[in-house]
C-alpha cells in the first residue's frame, strides 16, 4: 500500500470518536492514520509534515522499511521468552550499546520514565551499598524525567509542584548553568546529581558543556554519580551519538528512551561497572528486554552509526539553524537554542500554541514547550527539500500572524 492511501480493511478503519478514551491533554481535532519518512496523513487523507516526530522518537522517520522489516522478522522468529531467561537480540544489543556509549551494562526498559525510575533506584543502591545510606539526588529546576511518581519528583517543571503529594523526597533543586547552585546543595545525604544535558521540555535549554565538565569533575570531587538522562538527547539528536560526548565527559549512569527505539516502546539505563550495583530482586519487569524491541534498538543503533549518519545529522542541523536565523531576523523573532536536530525559536511573546494550530493548519507539524517557543525535532533523516519545505510553511504562518509576534 502506498503512503499516500488510507486502507479499507476493516482492521485500519479509522474512528473519528475519541470519547473512549481519557482526555488526558489537549490535542487538535484530527485523527492521524499512516505516516512514511517526514510526513504524516490524517483519517481525511490530509498530508503534513512532521517536525514533532512522534516527540523526538521516530529518529529514521515514520514506518521506515528498516523498523517494519525487523519487526516482522523478528515477530517471526521470538517475542518475548520471558525476562526470567537470557534472549539473543537484548544480548546482542546490550552488548552494542555498551561498547557505543563506553559505560558497561545495560538493562532495558518500555519507556523513558521506567529508565529514569530505574536510575534513581539504582542511585539509591549506590548510596545504601557504597554512601552510608545518602539518597538525595540534586536535580534541576525545569528538568523533566518523567510522569511516574518519583520521576515526577526529580522534575523541576513548575506544574508539577502541586500535583499528586507528597511527592518521593531526595530532590533537592539547582539551578541549571549555575555549579555554586549545586555546590551549594551537596550534604552527607547526596549520592548523585541528574540532569538533562539539554533540558527538552522545558523549552530546549541547553546545559553549557563547560557546565556539564563541572558538573563531571564536581561529581568526581565529591564522589557522586553523574546521571545523565539523555532520553531526548541521545541516539544522535544532536549530532553526536550522545550528548555527553559534546562535551568530551562520561556518566557514572545514563538514561535513554525516545530514539533508541525509533518509534517502538524502548528504553535504557545504562551504568559503569562501579555504579551497576543492582542485586537479584532490587529490579525486573515483564517486558524488558524483549527481544521483539531489543532488534528494533540494534537495527536503529546500526543505522545511526552508519558511516556519514551522525555528519549529515550535523549538516541538516546547521541547515535548520540557519534558516530559522532567517526567518527570525525577518520576522523579529529571537535566538535559536539548542544542539543538533533538537532546537527552538524563542518568539519572544507567548504566540506558540496559536502559531502551531496555525502551523498544523497549513499542513506543518511543529511543537510549542512553552508559550514563547517553538520545537523542531525532525525525523535525523530529513532532508535539505523538506526543511525548506518546512521554512517556506513557517514563513507563511509568521507573516499571517504578524500582529501575534509583533513583526
Ligand atoms: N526524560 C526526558 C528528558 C524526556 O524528554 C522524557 C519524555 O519526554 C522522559 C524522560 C520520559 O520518557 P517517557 O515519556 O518515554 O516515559
Amino acid at each position: 500500500m502506498s503512503a499516500t492511501q488510507i486502507s479499507t480493511s476493516p482492521l485500519h478503519q479509522v474512528a473519528n470518536d475519541t470519547s473512549a478514551l481519557m482526555d488526558i491533554a489537549a490535542r487538535p481535532p484530527v485523527v492521524f492514520s499512516h505516516g512514511k519518512g517526514s510526513f504524516l496523513w490524517d483519517s481525511e487523507g490530509k498530508k503534513y509534515l512532521d517536525l514533532v516526530q512522534g516527540w523526538a522518537v521516530n529518529s529514521l522517520g515514520h514506518a521506515p522499511d528498516l523498523i517494519a522489516e525487523t519487526l516482522a522478522e523478528q515477530a517471526s522468529r521470538l517475542i518475548t521468552p520471558s525476562p526470567a531467561y537470557h534472549n539473543d537480540q537484548s544480548v546482542g544489543f546490550a552488548t552494542a550499546l555498551a561498547a557505543a556509549s563506553g559505560l558497561d551494562e545495560v538493562f532495558f526498559t518500555s519507556s523513558g520514565a521506567e529508565a529514569n525510575e530505574g536510575a534513581i533506584k539504582l542511585a539509591r543502591k549506590y548510596g545504601a551499598k557504597a554512601k552510608g545510606g545518602a539518597y538525595q539526588i540534586i536535580t534541576f529546576t525545569g528538568g523533566f524525567h518523567g510522569r511516574t511518581l518519583a520521576t515526577m519528583s526529580a522534575s523541576g517543571k513548575l506544574a508539577f509542584e502541586s500535583l499528586f503529594e507528597p511527592k518521593v523526597p531526595g530532590f533537592p533543586k539547582a539551578t541549571l548553568n549555575d555549579i555554586a547552585s549545586v555546590e551549594a546543595l551537596i550534604g552527607p545525604e547526596t549520592v548523585g546529581i541528574m540532569l538533562e544535558p539539554i533540558q527538552g521540555e522545558a523549552g530546549v535549554i541547553p546545559a553549557s558543556l563547560s557546565f556539564l565538565e563541572d558538573l563531571r569533575a564536581l561529581a568526581s570531587q565529591h564522589g557522586l554519580l553523574l546521571i545523565l538522562d539523555e532520553i531526548q538527547t541521545g541516539m544522535g539528536r544532536t549530532g553526536s551519538l550522545f550528548d555527553f560526548m559534546n562535551a568530551g565527559i562520561e556518566p557514572d549512569i545514563m538514561t535513554l528512551g525516545k530514539g533508541i527505539g525509533g518509534g517502538v516502546p524502548l528504553g535504557a539505563l545504562l551504568a559503569t561497572k562501579t555504579a551497576s550495583c543492582f542485586e537479584y530482586g532490587d529490579q525486573g519487569g515483564t517486558y524488558n528486554g524483549n527481544p521483539l524491541m531489543c532488534a528494533v534498538g540494534s537495527a536503529v543503533l546500526d543505522a545511526v552509526t552508519s558511516p556519514g549518519f551522525l555528519n549529515t545529522v550535523s549538516m541538516r542541523s546547521d541547515t535548520l539553524q540557519t534558516a530559522l536565523e532567517t526567518l527570525s531576523a525577518k520576522h523579529g523573532l529571537g535566538k535559536i537554542r539548542g544542539r543538533g536536530l533538537l532546537l527552538a525559536l524563542d518568539l519572544k511573546t507567548p504566540v506558540g500554541a496559536d502559531l502551531v494550530e496555525a502551523a498544523r493548519q497549513n499542513g506543518l507539524l511543529i511543537n510549542s514547550p512553552r508559550p514563547d517557543s517553538l520545537r523542531f525535532m525532525p525525523s535525523l533523516t530529513i532532508t535539505e527539500e523538506e526543511i525548506e519545505e518546512a521554512m517556506t510553511i513557517l514563513d507563511t504562518v509568521l507573516s499571517t500572524h504578524g500582529s501575534m509576534t509583533g513583526s
